[in-house]
């Protein structure tokens, strides 16, 4: 079967997929290749779990100290948990629980209250709440119309919008409907939204500001005056169609405990080296007649050098033909499974001649800061003071008081967070401690000093949760990160590249790359699904040429030295 599966409108909702997810490309190939993988984040972990199934030698060159890239979580000096970010599952990962059903790991999902919770200034909730006796679309529509997160007239823009979108020819015509959400990549969902109100000018703004903003910066940290209408779409119509898609679920703990381990553990019993803070350098390529590249015959890396990496140092640095830890290691197929910086580092300069190259260059990332912030009670209780204040005896396994559930808000900078003590208890509670909140904030904040977000971070808060203005902050943690997600502005999606590249043993993966969905963890997944379907379909090829290539580099050698 064909990378080209998972992508188009059978992906969605083909069932067969997950089953693919949870067996593997279900091929051995003829030939085994040796193989590279670049990055360990979780399209290069997924990559490789396939390839080492279907009978492959691969190994993997991660830059930082850990794998999991943007979904990675570390231990400090202390032995607390740091993560890069704020991970939610939701129900339509389909990819991804699959990979995690074949790792051991999809029952340490903690599953959620089937509602997305908005938290006001001063206290106030609002719901998105889906639980309804009758399932898609009846539930999220009830759930549109009831919400007290929205005012009449806002709903009344909503029901407009929502009623004339490809959502509802997707619910008789998925494929329809889905083809008219790819056709809307050019346009703002601000656009998109507006676009029908006519005499009713300004009326949509209420929903946009109080509702879809939050939703919008928590899929990709812009806003929806900047993100592609189509990226927000892509979801709602999971969501419209599938009832389980919007349901959402949280990692018993860390995700290196949770998620990373068992897939390391799974790539170790078949043999996968795992190599950290081994960044690569280069590629090392053949030119064809024309003087472009034809082939990859290796990577330069540069060896590891135990304490010089910083967790969050990301990387665009060349090789320097000067640097003795730098050396090649030859590969028959190599995978670029990189962030941004690391595919715009790793890319020789001629590849950029190559407009499927070049074109990558046109994406640019958003920056985001995660503040961790432990407390000395439960933040998010506001309806009973002395439950707030108690932390005395075992609350593990989320029995803390507060909200168990990914929250939003309009009225923070942080436009989702959650009480990890409480969502992800496994490493995050502390017998005698209270809340660990993980709020992400977004390129409005990441300027300030670590200090100033985090009390800034403590201050809204306090003014989204009065009654917390009673706790103290116990700890807190800052995670930088400059460059994250891809900016999913209108527009990106011609940018993005296929898996394949026009270089036979060359391949890309990575959330960034096309797959048919947003940059999200079942964004990765499915990258990496692909790229391996891609290396398995044409293994023998890539063998062939690997063969006469060594045979043609054995004459050059034996000339030379005659
Ligand atoms: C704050 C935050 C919150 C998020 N929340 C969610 C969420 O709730 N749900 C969701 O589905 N998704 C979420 N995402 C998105 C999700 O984390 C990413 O889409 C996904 O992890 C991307 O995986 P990847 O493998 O494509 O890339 P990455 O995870 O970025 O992996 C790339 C790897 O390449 C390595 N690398 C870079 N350069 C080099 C080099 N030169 N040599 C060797 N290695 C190199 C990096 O260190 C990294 O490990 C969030 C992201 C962030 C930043």
């Amino acid at each position: 079967m064909g990378a080209a599966q998972q992508v188009g409108n059978n992906a969605f909702l083909n069932k067969y997929l997950m089953g693919r997810a949870i067996k593997g490309t279900g091929l051995k190939s003829n030939s085994k290749l040796k193989i590279g993988i670049v990055g360990a984040g979780l399209a290069g972990l997924v990559a490789a779990m396939d390839l080492a199934d279907a009978g492959h030698e691969v190994e993997i060159f991660e830059l930082r100290p850990f794998v999991g890239g943007k979904v990675s979580s570390w231990l400090d000096k202390e032995g607390n948990h740091i993560e890069m970010g704020l991970h939610v599952f939701f129900g339509c990962y389909y990819n991804l629980f699959g990979i995690m059903m074949r790792t051991g790991s999809f029952d340490e999902l903690r599953l959620k209250e089937h509602t997305h919770t908005f938290i006001n200034s001063g206290g106030n909730v609002g719901e998105l709440d889906f639980r309804f006796p009758i399932g898609a679309p009846v539930s999220g529509l009830q759930a549109f119309a009831r919400t007290e997160q929205l005012g009449v007239s806002d709903k009344l823009a909503n029901a407009l919008r929502l009623g004339t979108s490809p959502i509802v020819r997707a619910l008789v015509d998925f494929d329809g409907g889905m083809d008219m959400v790819r056709e809307l990549d050019d346009m703002t969902f601000t656009e998109w939204f507006t676009q029908l109100e006519g005499p009713f000018e300004g009326s949509a703004r209420g929903s946009i500001d109080r509702m879809w903003d939050p939703i919008a910066y928590a899929l990709g940290f812009i806003d929806c005056d900047h993100i592609s209408a189509r990226c927000m779409l892509t979801i709602f119509m999971l969501f419209a169609i599938r009832s389980e898609a919007s349901v959402l679920r949280m990692l018993e703990g860390s995700p290196q405990t949770y998620l990373h381990d068992p897939i390391v553990a799974y790539l170790e019993e078949r043999g996968v080296k795992i190599n950290l803070r081994t960044p690569a350098r280069d590629l090392v390529h053949e030119l064809g007649a024309d003087g472009l590249p034809t082939r990859v015959t290796g990577i330069k890396i540069k060896r590891s050098n135990a304490e010089k990496f910083d967790a969050t140092d990301q990387d665009d640095d060349r090789a320097d033909e000067e640097d003795p830890n730098v050396v090649t290691r030859e590969f028959d197929a190599v995978v670029c499974a990189l962030d941004l910086p690391g595919i715009k580092g790793v890319l020789p300069p001629k590849f950029r001649e190559m407009d499927f190259f070049d074109k990558i260059y046109n994406l640019d990332t958003v920056p985001i800061a995660t503040v961790q912030v432990r407390f000395d009670g439960w933040v998010t209780e506001m309806n009973d003071m002395k439950a707030m204040m108690d932390i005395s005896g075992d609350q593990s396994d989320g029995r803390g008081a507060g909200i168990d559930n990914l929250l939003y808000s309009a009225d923070a900078e942080f436009s989702c967070f959650a009480d990890l003590a409480l969502v992800s208890p496994g490493e995050y509670y502390k017998e005698g401690e209270g809340s660990l909140i993980q709020a992400v904030f977004d390129s409005r904040a990441t300027q300030r000093s670590e200090e100033q977000l985090v009390k800034d971070c403590i201050a809204q808060l306090n003014d989204l949760f009065p009654s917390s203005k009673q706790l103290t902050c116990t700890w807190s943690k800052v995670t930088k990160l400059g460059q994250s997600l891809y900016r999913e502005k209108p527009g990106q999606d011609k940018f993005r590249p296929t898996q394949a590249t026009p270089i036979d043993n060359f391949f890309l993966a990575g959330s960034y790359t096309y797959q048919d969905y947003l940059d999200s963890m079942e964004g990765a997944t499915r990258s990496g699904l692909m790229v391996a379907d891609e290396i398995v379909a044409r293994a023998d090829a890539i063998a062939a040429a690997s063969e006469r290539y060594t045979k043609a580099q054995a004459k050059v050698e034996a000339a030379a030295a005659a």
